[in-house]
């Protein structure tokens, strides 16, 4: 009953999901009320720029109605329910932070300092250094209807594969050398170093710890009722186009790089898909990725990648404290008992496990078998003094 029970509510899922996705494009979610997709350098930042962010505002502010809307609804359903208190101290997570005189990892500031450059570059780049890269793709969620990106998003062509098709045969070459070759040699070292949908959420999860509220900890059953969520977003993204959608409507990602540029976006269907992915990254560490279909692409050339994490299974405790850092759930870094490489294709190579790790030299990332980052039992202790 159970199981069956499971397989009609995930039918039901993917059943809504796919007819919003359809009529995201049927109705007029998604307008420019001007015909430019560039911005200039004496435009930046002035009222006109200003005005222009308003939608940005409006999402910013209803996430932070929904987040303080969900805030206390908990706390009312746990002040009267002693087995939701219970599953809530389970499953709810306030660990992660920096502890005050804690210094952070060099592997975290080149970490940060590389996101937050390489999204301004995708707001700005193109306008600021002039558009020499732009028919380059790099597979990030940064979306390319701001065409004074530094680069070119893969995101739209990968989700208009008609369009692609119908280009210069020499463009077409050039998108998949650029976004097949990004994706091999860095793998998911995008989405933890570059993608600027990863910056927005981390920020989040920085918000949630600076206002000192307690996030939502996964478990397996969480994790497995996303499944389907991701795969009929993959789905969207390669195949809506080809039954006359369009992916680009109801995309989160619409809502950072064209809005801060100073270009005229959606505040529907996109704008509102941000609202979630915001107030679900609050609570739960980089919410969308776990259901990001960009990212499970990214995942298959992750495999070959020459980033890795790697684990000495004999310095390992397995206490676990790898597992509860990690934002995409994975178990293999504190259960793998005879693998060194223990590199999943879920994996974003945030480093948390690795900082979390209170065991010399249990876990690492490596890069062509060099290690770049360690676990020290030394760091973490120091962090507890
Ligand atoms: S999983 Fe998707 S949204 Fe997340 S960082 Fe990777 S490409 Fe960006
Ligand atoms: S945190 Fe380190 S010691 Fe603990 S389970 Fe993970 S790898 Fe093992
Ligand atoms: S395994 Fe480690 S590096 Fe990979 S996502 Fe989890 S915490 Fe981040």
């Amino acid at each position: 009953m159970n199981t069956l029970r499971k397989r009609v509510l995930t039918t039901l899922t993917c059943a809504a999901l796919v007819f919003a996705a359809y009529h995201a494009w049927r109705l007029p979610f998604y307008e420019y009320a001007e015909e430019i997709y560039t911005t200039t350098k004496d435009r930046l930042f002035t009222l006109d720029w200003l005005l222009h962010l308003i939608p940005l505002l409006i999402i910013l502010g209803l996430s932070a109605i929904a987040i303080m809307i969900s805030i206390s609804a908990r706390e009312k359903l746990l002040s009267q329910n002693t087995a939701a208190r219970r599953f809530a101290s389970a499953h709810s997570e306030t660990s992660g932070k920096r502890l005050p005189g804690q210094r952070a990892s060099g592997f975290m500031v080149i970490r940060w300092i590389s996101m937050i450059l390489f999204s301004f570059l995708m707001i700005f780049g193109g306008t600021l250094l002039g558009a020499r890269f732009d028919k380059i793709s790099i597979p990030v969620f940064s979306c390319p209807v701001n065409m004074s990106q530094l680069t070119e998003s893969s995101c739209y062509y990968l989700s208009h594969l008609a369009d692609l098709f119908s280009l210069p045969v020499s463009d077409i070459i050039l998108f998949f050398v650029s976004t097949i070759g990004f994706a091999l040699v860095l793998g998911r070292m995008i989405c933890g170093f570059l993608c600027p949908m990863g910056l927005a959420q981390d920020l989040m999860d920085l918000l949630r710890h600076r206002t000192k509220t307690e996030g939502i900890i996964m478990n397996d059953r969480m994790y497995g009722a996303l499944v389907p969520v991701r795969w009929t977003m993959l789905f969207l993204m390669l195949g809506l186009t080809f039954i006359g959608g369009n992916f680009c409507n109801f995309c989160p990602a619409v809502t950072i790089s064209p809005v801060l540029a100073g270009l005229q976006v959606s505040l529907f269907a996109g704008g509102f898909m941000m609202v979630i992915v915001l107030t679900g990254s609050f609570f739960k560490r980089r919410f969308f990725c776990t259901i990001c279909p960009l990212g499970y692409l990214l995942g298959l050339f992750h495999r070959i990648s020459p980033f890795r994490i790697t684990k000495d299974c004999t310095a390992c405790t397995e206490c676990g404290a790898c597992y509860d850092a990690c934002p995409m759930g994975i178990k293999a870094i504190y259960k793998e008992r005879e693998n060194s490489d223990v590199t999943e294709i879920t994996c974003i190579m945030c480093g948390e496990c690795v900082r979390k790790c209170p065991e010399d030299k249990a876990l690492s990332v490596t890069c062509l078998g060099r290690s770049v980052y360690t676990s020290s039992r030394d760091k973490v202790v120091r962090n507890y003094r």
